[in-house]
């Protein structure tokens, strides 16, 4: 019937009306995010020993590294020379990464982590691709991790270090039970 659709838009647009409103005025009011939320992915350098995993599993191939190899002097006196990579390029194309956090999980020394922060939108695509010193200034906004649970087995890293020097486990943690 003619008139009718009108009606029940009309019905509609008066019931919404009364409803308190749903929307954020963003940039006005900046939405309430998880603090866990993928926004920027952040990079501590000296954690990374250019194994490449990252750059490897990333499916955008959006993980730019180039590094070369300094020798160091052997540990000790007549031994072989050591060797070590050294970053000289780490950089991510956001135009291409599809936040899929891979990278970040795969990592084995946990260098790259996710910061909540999400403006840096850019007027040109190439300002996308983050250098590592950008990278590096995401860590400031990335949140600190959450608490271990008291009751956890305590990690062999800080078993060994405190076997190392005699210390026995503190009482409260899961260590000690
Ligand atoms: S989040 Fe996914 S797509 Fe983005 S850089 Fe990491 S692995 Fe690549
Ligand atoms: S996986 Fe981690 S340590 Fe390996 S190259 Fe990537 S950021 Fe560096």
């Amino acid at each position: 019937m003619a008139g009718l659709g009108l009606a029940r838009g009309l019905a509609t647009t008066f019931r919404r009306l009364t409803r308190r409103a749903v929307t954020a005025q963003y940039p006005d009011a900046p939405p309430q995010l998880p603090p866990r939320s993928r926004g920027v992915i952040a990079l501590t350098e000296e954690n990374c020993t250019v194994c490449m995993l990252c750059a490897r599993e990333c499916p955008d191939w959006c993980i730019y590294i180039d590094s070369h190899k300094e020798e160091l002097p052997p540990a000790i006196e007549g031994g072989r020379p050591r060797s070590r990579n050294v970053l000289d390029r780490f950089a991510i194309d956001f135009s291409l990464c599809m936040y899929c956090g891979i990278c970040i999980e795969v990592c084995p020394f946990d260098a790259l982590h996710w910061s909540p922060e999400f403006e840096y939108a850019e007027l040109d695509i190439r300002d996308l691709v983050h250098e590592r010193d950008r990278l590096r200034e995401w860590m400031w906004t990335v949140p600190p991790p959450p608490a271990l649970d008291p009751n956890a087995a305590e990690p062999k890293e800080v078993e060994t270090a405190r076997k190392a020097v005699g210390v026995s486990p503190d009482p409260g943690s899961g260590a000690a039970g």
